[in-house]
């Protein structure tokens, strides 16, 4: 740590910040924050997101500044001098390279010092200074922590509180995850006293829908939800065709899968999208059944151990066969992981 505030805090540097595909509020809370804190240094700072993210985080103090990877040659060829040129590159809330998509191997080329924060399960991703704490609740906790460890509390402001806020709160799932320790409450207390308006922030992001969202979103419930009771799994399948029927958004499918979570007696939750590249899947789980292990031994992908994703390149029928073929053989270890959890319902 150190090592890093001395060539932090010496003279400016060339800094590039960047996180995972399809940022989330903590992704672009993260970059925000400390895009915004080291500004006060006067380091110049690239922000570089490898796609496009949902608009209801466009409100963010220094989103006007983000640089969309994919989004035009123009952005493309900036980024990537910026990252040649720099001395540190943060890489912020992702573990593996493949969630950088192509932004990847500029930041694997770089000379930079490469510094990583994170908290995410078992980083593949190599780095000079790693601040790494899969316990975090939030990649926002760790930039808290941070500037603190820097010495500069007192340099976080609104604009910072703001962003650390947003990544906590929809990382820890509005304060009720289990990862929402007393830690959280300080952190969260101390921002509130600064003077970050909690609701308008839960405002901003929870309360921004387009119509066709909401239209979407009961569609999906009404139509899409499937229940496979016997083995306390919900799925939830949409092709391109109903995506493009709701003109659905970046961050439209958002939070879907945790709708199916929610239902009485549900362990396991996925949810099967068809995209333009590839077929994305979510995977949400409860209790100690192994979503993260689920994703990454049938679908290329990984997580944690209640939230993961992953991927497949094969069509959409043959993604959703495949997973129902595969169910059966956790069929004993989710009856059992009900079996050993409460019973909200007396019998
Ligand atoms: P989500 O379902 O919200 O996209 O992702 C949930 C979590 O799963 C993320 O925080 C991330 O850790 C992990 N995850 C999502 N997609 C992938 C993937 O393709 N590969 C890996 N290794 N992890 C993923
Ligand atoms: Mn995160």
């Amino acid at each position: 740590m150190q090592v890093l505030k001395d060539l932090l805090v010496s003279s400016p540097k060339k800094i590039v910040i960047t996180t995972h595909q399809k940022p989330d509020a903590d992704a672009l809370g993260s970059s925000l924050a400390l895009y915004n804190y080291l500004k006060k240094y006067h380091h110049h700072i690239t922000v570089v997101t490898p796609t496009d993210y949902p608009q209801f985080l466009f409100w963010m103090p220094g989103n006007n500044c983000v640089i969309n990877y994919e989004e035009n040659d123009y952005n493309r060829n900036y980024a990537d001098k910026a990252i040649e040129a720099a001395d540190i590159i943060f890489c912020l809330d992702f573990s593996s390279w493949e969630r950088l998509k192509k932004v990847s191997n500029s930041v694997k080329n770089a000379k930079a010092t490469r510094v990583l924060i994170d908290h995410h399960l078992d980083p593949t991703v190599e780095a000079d200074h790693k601040m790494w704490y899969p316990l975090a609740a939030a990649t926002c906790e760790l930039i808290f922590d941070f500037i603190c460890q820097m010495g500069d509390k007192h340099l976080i402001d609104i604009e910072i509180g703001e962003c650390i806020y947003s990544g906590i709160m929809t990382d820890t799932g509005s304060f009720r995850f289990p990862s929402t320790s007393k830690k959280i409450h300080l952190i969260i207390a101390d921002l509130i006293e600064i003077g970050v308006d909690n609701s308008k922030i839960h405002r901003m992001i929870y309360d921004n829908n387009s119509q066709e969202k909401l239209r979407f979103l009961g569609f999906v419930l009404n139509q899409k939800l499937h229940v496979i009771d016997n083995m306390n799994t919900a799925y939830i399948a949409i092709s391109k065709e109903e995506l493009a029927m709701f003109n659905s958004q970046t961050g439209d499918t958002e939070g879907l899968v945790n709708y199916a979570l929610s239902i009485e007696g549900v362990i396991f939750a996925v949810i099967i999208i068809e995209r333009e590249d590839a077929i994305k899947m979510s995977f949400r789980s409860s209790g100690d059944f192994k979503a993260n292990e689920f994703a990454s031994l049938h679908f290329e992908g990984g997580g944690h151990k209640n939230a993961a994703g992953g991927k497949s390149n094969t069509s959409y029928k043959e993604t959703l066969e495949k997973f129902l073929n595969i169910l059966p053989s956790y069929q004993q270890m989710l009856n059992a992981e009900y079996q050993s959890q409460p019973n909200l319902i007396p019998c």
